[in-house]
């Protein structure tokens, strides 16, 4: 893991989210309403408690961030406006840029695997994908029953689809990788 202090976490974490973690009071009323969380080891508000404590560590390896399904359900139920699905969001992402590994690793890899698909083609290009998470998981048998069925009803192209501005695409990764940094 790259070396990060507490302040400077912060800081990145305003910059991406143009908004200041310190909004939440701790209600819980987003925690209540989150679909996923019967199987995340902490509630969401926990993570943002987290950050207004300095502990940017436990934030970024907690698995919560990673099962988080970015429903927004507790962006909309929050009465301080506070968009904690963006925050979770930036957290991840911060996570990865300083090579912070989740005890969920497949789900991070998943997610690494899915926004490479849509950097390269601009959309979600399945084989591609399925082919990014199994090298980088080396889990290569699972699933792979439901490979024919999924083949012959055609959810498995063996070539892209891609967006016409493949340049734009490109350029907003590199714009939030800028800020990442
Ligand atoms: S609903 Fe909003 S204020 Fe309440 S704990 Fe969640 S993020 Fe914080
Ligand atoms: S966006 Fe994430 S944290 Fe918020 S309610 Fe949905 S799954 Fe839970």
């Amino acid at each position: 893991m790259k070396s990060l202090n507490a302040k400077e976490f912060k800081k990145k974490l305003i910059s991406i989210t143009s908004q200041d973690p310190a909004l939440c009071y701790q209600c819980g009323k987003c925690s209540a309403g989150c679909p996923v969380r019967d199987f995340e080891e902490a509630p969401p508000n926990r993570i943002v408690r987290y950050v207004q404590l300095g502990l940017y560590e436990k934030a970024m390896t907690s698995s919560t961030i990673w099962l988080c399904a970015g429903c927004q359900t507790c962006t909309s139920r929050c009465p301080q406006q506070f968009d904690l699905a963006k925050f979770m969001d930036a957290v991840r992402e911060l996570a990865i840029a300083y090579g912070v590994k989740s005890a969920d690793k497949k789900t991070q890899e998943f997610h690494e695997a899915f926004l490479n698909q849509i950097e390269n083609f601009g959309r979600a290009y399945e084989m591609g994908l399925l082919i990014d998470y199994k090298l980088k998981s080396k889990d290569f048998f699972q699933d792979v029953t439901l490979a024919p069925s999924t083949f012959s009803k055609g959810k498995l192209n063996l070539l892209p689809h891609m967006v016409k501005n493949k340049k734009q695409i490109k350029k907003i990764f590199k714009e939030s990788g800028e800020v990442k940094k």
